[in-house]
């Protein structure tokens, strides 16, 4: 015989119906080879007893007993023996019966006096595997319910109207609400405002089932109104049918997370010092402003600003007190700013500014001179009073361009520009300032290799000696073949050489030149004569100056006292001992001193006394208006009195007409140069001149 005896319980009262199923029991044995134990019970107590003594495979059970009645009876049994499927034995016949056993957990039911043994082995087996099979969902519902309610996360299911049925205390917990609080609430009302569009469209894509799940990072509002940030899976439940039915959430706290993250960012993206955004997040943030301006059709300023001279508070009172100032400043530029500005420190003394929204342009100059004014109160650091003031360059969106590096450039330009009208002000940028510059870069960039591209040349403008006639000498002048704009005079690169310093390099190669060109000369057979050069400040300032010109003579082996040096009146007074030791040493090797533009500056004779001086150029603005002022023919006659008093010569620049010829004559000037005599010449055309016999012999010039 098959399997193990089934295990029955039988709890009946009426001796004929016990008979009758133990009967069929007995039939099914023979024919199913279903081995049986029955145990009997008369009411419901002996029932419940037998089922506290002894396990069994199934209950048949009359509803009906001595000591119970109704729906009470499998009621106490289930109570007794939950895991025991129950099969009712009723009279009753009706379906509502049935369906209300069943519904209270029954597996299922027989009508007494239609059993036959088929029927009852059937739902015997029924029973067992109904039983079975529910208390596995039970089982499994349980192990649900106990992960979702352990699980350290936080675990929701919400309806499709976003209302929740389900939570667990963890997301209770998350949330700061009570578990009815929560019941009461749906997804839309805990999430984030400005989440709140996103994510409502992802939760309804989900219920739509248009997609089964998703992961996100979003922000609810905790109870209290904090934010708490979570990192969220969602997934959609669906019925027997497969139809949408919930959305299951799960929910993990990552606020810690979310907030070192954000510190870190925060980190990367400020400057330590002063807190304001760096570089780097100004770009993003203009970026943003950028889009949104050309979005709204709006305009917006940006304002570079730089500090001026602040490298003085680091060299002078140190890095400390320079910190203590850029915090300082820092400060003061945000207290001038709307909430709606940026301001981001971009470099050492650097600050960027955004204006987002402005109506015009021209709107950007009132926070400017709002920012400027702001530098008028005094700084206190380290314990020193310090005045500090800044430049600032604006540019605008669209007006100036509508490329963001475009206008950072536009705005550092007109910074520059601001600087170098004097600082402490404000300037917009305009195309004029940036041609200006870019030419001004441009012509930087050639001049740096002018020299080594052999791009210079020295023209030769001779110096007539009034009394005799005669070329006594010649001043050298640089030009320049510019590679694009062919000759160039002195006068449209000079200013910028000598601002970027190339000045003191171009000297030296036209003194080299010069010392070559005249040696050739002299070798040719030409007798000696003088030629003068042009000294800049920088290179007069050279503690050099002495060691590099004898080095070029010596290479050169030019006669020293057969050149002359040029330098300005203002160069030779800015620093009389200086200049006094310079020369003197110039003068001892034999060279002759010429104070160039006399008359321009303000020396006084009684110094130029003091100085190895030859000769006086007076400058060629009072030989111009000689004819029409009195007070340039008076001031001729003084300075050629006094020079000759001194034992100088006096030579006078810029003749063009035989009157003012005959007026430096009357005066009593010695020399003269001018394009009455000859224009600047270059080299070959000049040994002609040479060559023509107009010359006197060097070197009594001085
Ligand atoms: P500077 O040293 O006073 O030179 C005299 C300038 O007056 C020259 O101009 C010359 O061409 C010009 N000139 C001479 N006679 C006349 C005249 O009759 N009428 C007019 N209108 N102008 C006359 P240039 O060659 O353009 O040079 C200008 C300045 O550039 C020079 O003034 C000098 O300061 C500077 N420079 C020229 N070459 C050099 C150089 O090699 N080194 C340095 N440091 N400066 C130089
Ligand atoms: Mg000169
Ligand atoms: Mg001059």
């Amino acid at each position: 015989m098959a399997g193990p005896p089934l295990k029955i319980l039988l709890v009946e009262d009426n001796p004929a119906d016990a008979v009758s199923i133990e009967f069929l029991l007995g039939e099914i044995e023979r024919q199913q080879q279903q081995r049986y134990r029955l145990k009997t019970a008369d009411s419901i107590s002996s029932g419940l007893k037998a089922l506290d003594s002894e396990t069994f495979d199934v209950v048949l059970l009359d509803f009906e007993l001595p000591d119970s009645s109704g729906f009470d009876t499998p009621r106490r049994v289930q109570e007794r023996a939950p895991e025991v499927p129950i099969v009712a034995l009723t009279g009753h016949s009706d379906e509502e019966f049935a369906a209300r056993a069943i519904s209270m957990g029954v597996q299922d039911y027989l009508i007494k006096g239609r059993i036959v043994s088929d029927l009852l082995y059937r739902a015997v087996l029924y029973a067992i595997e109904r039983k079975k099979s529910q208390q596995l969902l039970k089982n499994s519902e349980e192990r649900f319910r106990a992960f979702f309610e352990l699980t350290g996360v936080g675990a929701f299911q919400a309806d499709p109207s976003g209302r929740f049925v389900l939570v667990n205390g963890s997301f209770c917990n998350i949330m700061g609400y009570d578990r009815d609080d929560l019941l009461s609430l749906s997804f839309g009302d805990l999430t984030h405002p400005d989440d709140l569009p996103g994510h409502l469209k992802e939760f309804e894509l989900l219920l739509n089932g248009g997609q089964s799940q998703y992961d996100t990072e979003k922000r609810f509002v905790h109870k209290d109104g904090r934010t708490v940030w979570v990192h969220l899976s969602m997934t959609l439940l669906r019925d027997a049918k497969g139809r949408p039915l919930r959305a299951m959430g799960i929910v993990q706290d990552i606020t810690g997370k979310k907030s070192a993250e954000e510190e870190i960012k925060h980190i990367a993206d400020h400057d330590a010092l002063t807190g304001l955004p760096n570089r780097r997040l100004f770009i993003e943030l203009t970026r943003l402003e950028v889009a949104q301006a050309r979005r709204n059709r709006k305009k917006i300023a940006f304002l570079f600003l730089d500090l001026d001279r602040f490298k003085n508070v680091n060299d002078t009172l140190g890095h400390g007190a320079g910190d203590e100032m850029l915090m300082e400043v820092a400060y003061r530029i945000r207290h001038n700013l709307r909430k709606s500005d940026t301001v981001a420190r971009v470099g050492g003394d650097e600050f960027n500014i955004i204006l987002p929204d402005i109506a015009r342009g021209e709107d950007g100059s009132e926070i400017a001179s709002k920012l400027v004014a702001s530098f008028q109160a005094p700084f206190f650091i380290a314990g020193h009073e310090l005045r500090m003031t800044a430049s600032i360059g604006i540019s605008v969106y669209p007006d100036d361009d509508e490329d963001m590096d475009t206008l950072f450039r536009y705005a550092d330009i007109a910074m520059y520009y601001a600087k170098k009208q004097g600082r402490n002000a404000f300037q917009f940028y305009n195309p004029a300032i940036n041609t200006r510059s870019i030419e001004r870069m441009q012509m930087e960039g050639w001049l740096r290799r002018c020299v080594e591209r052999d791009e210079l040349s020295v023209h030769y403008q001779p110096q007539l000696e009034i009394k005799t006639g005669k070329i006594i000498s010649a001043e050298s002048l640089v030009r320049w073949n510019h590679p694009e704009r062919g000759l160039l005079q002195p006068k449209s690169f000079i200013p910028l050489a000598e601002e970027t310093g190339l000045i003191a390099a171009i000297d030296l190669w036209v003194l080299n030149a010069v010392c070559r060109q005249v040696r050739t000369w002299l070798d040719a057979g030409f007798p000696p004569f003088s030629i003068t050069v042009n000294l800049s400040a920088r290179l007069f300032q050279d503690p050099e100056l002495v060691v590099k010109i004898s080095k070029i003579l010596k290479d050169t082996a030019f006669p020293a006292d057969c050149l002359g040096l040029e330098i300005t009146e203002s160069v030779a007074m800015s620093n009389i001992e200086y200049t006094a030791e310079q020369l003197g040493k110039l003068a001892e090797m034999g060279m002759h001193i010429l104070i160039d533009d006399f008359g321009t500056g303000y020396s006084s004779l009684n110094y130029l006394k003091r100085l190895p001086i030859g000769r006086l150029k007076i400058d060629r603005t009072f030989i111009e208006d000689i004819r029409t002022d009195p007070d340039d023919r008076a001031i001729i006659n003084a300075v050629t009195a006094m020079a000759h008093n001194l034992r100088m010569k006096v030579i006078a620049e810029g003749v063009e007409t035989e009157d003012q010829l005959e007026f430096l004559r009357g005066a009593g000037c010695d020399e003269i140069q001018g394009y009455l005599v000859s224009k600047p010449l270059p080299a070959e055309e000049f040994s002609k001149l040479i060559a023509s016999g107009k010359f006197s012999v060097c070197p009594k010039v001085g």
